[in-house]
């Protein structure tokens, strides 16, 4: 009976394991094909000063249209990439393009000021080549700075191996890249660990500045954020700004910068480029 049980459960399950792991492996495919065909594509969100007008910067994200044109979320495939190993050529490529496209703009004369970069765990954590290593050649080709560049990386990514990924991030701070946690707020990283580290920005998630009007713990919680952050001499952005009552309180609980759509979506190097040049001449 169990046997039979067992059997009938092994032919049930089956197709549907089946089904997973060849949705896997064609996502896999797609994504090693994509970076071959230069389907992958980088997208532009302005990062706004304090004022609510200048813009500071740019966070670079991810995009990628597949082969039968259907855009797939980066939440989908960088998790994928990570699990593979394509993480590294993605995440090389990533520095690559941004360089060549801040050169791009600065030749046009073009001001953009830094541009974010998100870094992966397992690149923070990779010894031949090192990060440091990638990223100076990548300025090298492009006649950049390291002040040219911002590097984001998640709480949780620095949570997984504090001891080296602190020793990783002095020696990009000692090479003078910028350094901004990502999604601060829903890992649990402490005061103290976030002290010993070289860091210059929060990024306060958007879970938090999404529940900022309707709950009170919650704007205690970006309030003290803000607070904690300048004790600490640290820079901080709030993510995920979407209207104006957001983001007047920002403003008023002394947030310095702000990324959002309701300053601007992610959008094409060209139009980013348009933007700066509407923002020069004004
Ligand atoms: P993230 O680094 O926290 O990026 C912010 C995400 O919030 C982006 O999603 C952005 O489009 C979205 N966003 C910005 N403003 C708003 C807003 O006002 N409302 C809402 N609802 N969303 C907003 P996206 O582009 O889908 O990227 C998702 C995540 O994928 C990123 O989160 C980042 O963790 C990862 N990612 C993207 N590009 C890269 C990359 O080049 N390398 C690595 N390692 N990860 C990347
Ligand atoms: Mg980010
Ligand atoms: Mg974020
Ligand atoms: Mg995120």
């Amino acid at each position: 009976e169990a046997k039979q049980h067992g059997k009938n459960q092994l032919r049930f399950y089956t197709p549907e394991i089946s089904l997973q792991l060849r949705e896997r492996l064609e996502l896999e495919l797609g994504l090693a094909r994509a970076i071959d065909r230069e389907q992958l594509r980088l997208y532009y969100q302005p990062q706004i000063d304090r004022g609510g007008s200048r813009i500071a910067g740019a966070e670079a994200l991810l995009r990628w249209r597949d082969q039968s044109g259907r855009m797939v979320s980066p939440n989908v495939f960088i998790p994928l990439a990570e699990k593979t190993g394509q993480i590294h050529s993605i995440g090389l490529w990533v520095i690559e393009e941004a360089c060549r496209q801040l050169h791009a703009w600065h030749r046009q004369g073009l001001r953009p000021g830094k541009v974010a970069i998100n870094i992966s765990a397992l690149q923070l954590g990779a010894e031949h080549p090192s990060l440091a290593d990638l990223l100076a050649g990548a300025l090298q080709n492009y006649g950049l700075l390291p002040e040219n560049l911002e590097l984001e990386i998640t709480e949780t990514a620095l949570l997984n191996d504090p001891g080296r990924a602190g020793e990783q991030l002095r020696q990009l701070a000692e090479s003078g890249f910028s350094l901004a946690i990502d999604d601060f707020g829903t890992g649990y990283s402490s005061l103290a660990m976030l002290h010993s580290l070289p860091l210059d920005k929060l990024k306060i998630d958007r879970f938090f500045v999404d529940r900022l009007g309707n709950d009170d713990a919650d704007l205690a919680i970006v309030k003290a954020t803000i607070v904690m952050a300048k004790e600490l001499g640290l820079m901080t952005l709030a993510e995920g700004v979407e209207t104006r009552e957001q983001l007047r309180m920002l403003q008023n609980l002394g947030c310095d910068q702000f990324q959002g759509h309701l300053l601007g979506r992610p959008m094409s190097a060209d139009a980013f480029g348009s933007l700066l040049q509407v923002a020069a001449a004004a």
